[in-house]
């Protein structure tokens, strides 16, 4: 900041002079009162005075033995602090006058001969005096003046906005650092620009000044504001800027132009937009993104009335691979995939990873529905192509579903709930295809989110019941035991087939509160009929996939088992081989903890599915369970009938006991007596039966009496 020097008024006069009666003759015409007087003998004592006082002038007698006047004034002269004093020389000899003037160029110097009169020594002192203390004055001044401008330099030139200066005529006349270096340019080339030009864009015409907003408001001496500004710089740059423009206050002319360079809050804008929009592991459009491209999709089609298409990608069996591999190999299939979508569609198409597995595609400006079909069975095909994960080759494929704008609805939801319906058709026709949407999709979609209410209801309403289906030993018709199967009384609807509900208790997770409860029911059972069955008598019960996922499915059932006083060898529990590939190791551990508590595990459905015995030798299997599509064609199919005769001998290999689902003729049954069966289930010996009417089923009757022969 400024310093508030003082000037020192009072002028201090050096007389240097050998001889004391010169210096008290000078001592006494100078005296006056108002100037202190220093008095030196010898030029050193002169020199080192000089340096403890401010002297304002030195009267110096030039002849002095030792060090000489000149010689003291040459060091005078060599120093900053002593080098503007003035010098009133005072000498006897006019000759020398010359030869000194040579040797100084700056600095007031005036000259006394002795002898001098009292009047004119007195003049000269008061001129010499006066000028010094004028010239200390200004000199003062100006170093104020330059602190305050360096100061005010250092302010312009650190200030991080571009300040520029501009006159009347609408000429730069300043412009700081920041303006430069945002403008990309050097101060000759800003300095005398108008800055019109810098405002306006290269291929336009500039607007006369008088017309240009800036001269307009600074006439009004108003403060112009715009916030999103352009500059074009000499150099070319464009430069977005939010601008000031302020008149200088008076007595100056002109105006003061402040801007500050927008593309840094722009590009933190822009990033914080696109992190709303984008999904952070692919970097395709998240589901906000997406809705927003629909949104513009569709009013785009309006009004070209082109079709459009949303499709709707689930990827089959994620979960499995995910749970496997664990969530660093999902994360990175995931990259991957998206990459591949990423090659399937035309730039223009939008994608987006709506969350897990799910993504989406809008295919935009299409001349007819085929063209997304196209584009679908290139993703198919392109998806389904093996890759490398964690040193592992991995196939996964997709399920596709696709909706069309307008005909599958003509708002943004329900193009997506189309689509998203039409890939749960695809996914349930058998996976890795796609399925266009239609109407009859929608009412059945109605018709099962009734269903699901429902349902919910039932948990509530205990609507559910069991009915138990005889197990009979071909050996003998001894009972073997019941399959425990799970109804649903609708209060309304009736009986409730569970093909219809148990896939939705599955997809709802409801399965794994009422799984729980159908294991509870048929224990309780089991022991109700501990009297009048035979001790060895099964009791099973179907586990769906969904509650192998249950972690204390374990010690839940244990628990169940302890408490109804069973064995664990009476209670079967039937699983699907579905299930067990759905995640071979968790469900291989989860079957091998089952077993060692002593439950029977049972093979459902076998036939239906992978049918890999090689596959079943993984796991420790008590029982197979043919599937009656097997029975049912056995004797019409010589090929069917083959592969359960061999199925047989390679249970009985493994040591499993087979059991032939839904054998409803006399034909079947003796033909799998001839091959060597164990045991039997079907409709020829009884239905599922309601648990009044199973217990009364005999435990100890003929087949051929079971069956009415
Ligand atoms: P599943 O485990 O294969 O059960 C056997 C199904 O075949 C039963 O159908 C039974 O009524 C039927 N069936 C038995 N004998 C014959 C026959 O001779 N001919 C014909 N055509 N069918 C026969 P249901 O009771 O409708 O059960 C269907 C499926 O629902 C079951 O197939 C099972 O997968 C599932 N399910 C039933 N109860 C439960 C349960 O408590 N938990 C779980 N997770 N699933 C269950
Ligand atoms: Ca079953
Ligand atoms: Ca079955």
């Amino acid at each position: 900041m400024l310093s508030a020097k003082k000037l020192k008024h009072q002028p201090v006069l050096l007389l240097v002079d050998d001889r004391p009666e010169n210096l008290a003759s000078l001592e006494a015409v100078l005296e006056d009162g108002e100037r202190q007087l220093l008095s030196a003998q010898s030029g050193e004592q002169a020199l080192s005075l000089l340096l403890s006082h401010d002297v304002t002038l030195v009267l110096l007698d030039v002849q002095m033995p030792g060090m000489d006047g000149y010689e003291v004034a040459r060091l005078m002269r060599a120093k900053a602090r002593t080098r503007d004093i003035p010098i009133l020389f005072i000498t006897a000899t006019e000759r020398d006058e010359r030869a000194m003037l040579r040797g100084y160029e700056s600095g007031a110097i005036d000259y006394l001969y002795k002898p001098f009169s009292p009047d004119v020594l007195q003049r000269k002192v008061a001129v010499l005096q006066e000028l010094q203390l004028s010239r200390q004055r200004l000199s003062l001044m100006n170093r104020n003046l330059d602190e305050a401008r360096s100061y005010y330099a250092a302010i312009l030139s650190t200030a991080a906005e571009g300040i520029l200066v501009v006159d009347e005529q609408g000429i730069i006349s300043y412009a700081n650092p920041a303006a430069c270096q945002l403008l990309d340019c050097p101060l000759i080339m800003l300095e005398s620009e108008p800055l019109q030009k810098l405002a306006t864009a290269p291929d336009s015409n500039v607007v006369p000044w008088e017309n240009s907003l800036f001269f307009q408001h600074w006439h009004k001496k108003m403060t112009y504001r715009a916030h999103d500004a352009l500059l074009f710089s000499p150099t070319g740059q464009r430069l977005p800027v939010t601008l000031s423009s302020a008149p200088l206050p008076p007595p100056h002319r002109g105006l003061v132009v402040v801007f500050q360079d927008n593309r840094v809050p722009k590009q933190l804008q822009e990033q914080l937009l696109k992190q709303a929009i984008t999904d952070s592991l692919t970097e395709l459009f998240n589901r906000h993104g997406f809705l927003q491209a629909l949104h513009a999709a569709v009013a785009r089609s309006q009004r070209n009335s082109k079709s459009l298409a949303v499709l709707y990608l689930d990827l089959d069996g994620f979960k499995r691979i995910n749970d496997t591999l664990g969530h660093a190999a999902g994360d990175q299939l995931l990259r991957r995939m998206a990459e591949r979508l990423r090659r399937c569609t035309r730039s223009y198409d939008t994608l987006a990873r709506l969350g897990g597995d799910e993504f989406t595609v809008i295919l935009d400006g299409l001349d007819s529905p085929e063209d997304a079909a196209r584009i679908a069975e290139k993703i198919l095909e392109t998806i389904v192509a093996p890759l490398e994960l964690q040193g592992l080759q991995i196939a996964v494929s997709v399920s596709i579903g696709i909706a069309t704008w307008p005909d599958c609805g003509d708002s943004v939801d329900a193009l997506l709930q189309a689509a998203d319906l039409a890939m749960y058709q695809a996914k349930s026709e058998g996976r890795n295809q796609y399925r266009f949407f239609t109407a009859e999709m929608n009412g059945r979609a109605r018709a099962r989110l009734l269903l699901e209410e429902s349902l919910r209801q039932a948990v509530a309403t205990e609507e559910f019941l069991l009915h138990y289906q005889p197990q009979l030993m071909l050996s003998d018709g001894r009972l073997r035991g019941f399959e425990a199967l799970l109804r649903w009384q609708h209060h309304q609807a009736g009986l409730v087939s569970p093909a219809i509900f148990v896939p939705l208790l599955e997809e709802t997770g409801l399965i794994n509160s009422i799984g729980g409860w159908v294991i509870e029911r048929a224990c309780q059972q089991r022991q109700r009929w501990q009297a009048q069955f035979a001790g060895d008598l099964i009791i099973s019960v179907n586990l769906s996939a969904r509650q192998f996922g249950i972690a204390e499915l374990v010690t839940q059932i244990a628990r169940i088992v302890e408490q109804c006083q069973l064995r664990p060898n009476q209670l079967e529990l039937e699983v699907t081989e579905s299930s067990l590939m759905q995640d071979l190791e968790h469900s291989q551990r989860v079957l091998r903890e089952l077993r060692q508590q002593g439950f029977r595990i049972a093979i459902d459905d076998f036939g239906t599915g992978y049918s890999s015995l090689a596959y079943l030798r993984q796991f420790e299997i008590d029982t197979l369970k043919i599937d009656r599509m097997f029975i049912a064609n056995a004797l019409t199919n010589g090929k069917d009938a083959a592969i359960v005769e061999t199925l047989i001998q390679l249970s009985h290999h493994l040591g499993m006991e087979v059991v032939a689902e839904g054998v409803e003729t006399t034909e079947q049954l003796r033909w799998l007596q001839s091959i060597d069966c164990d045991c039997v289930q079907g409709y020829l010996f009884a239905k599922p039966l309601p648990e009044a009417e199973a217990s009364r089923y005999p435990g100890q009757v003929s087949l051929a009496d079971r069956a009415g022969l």
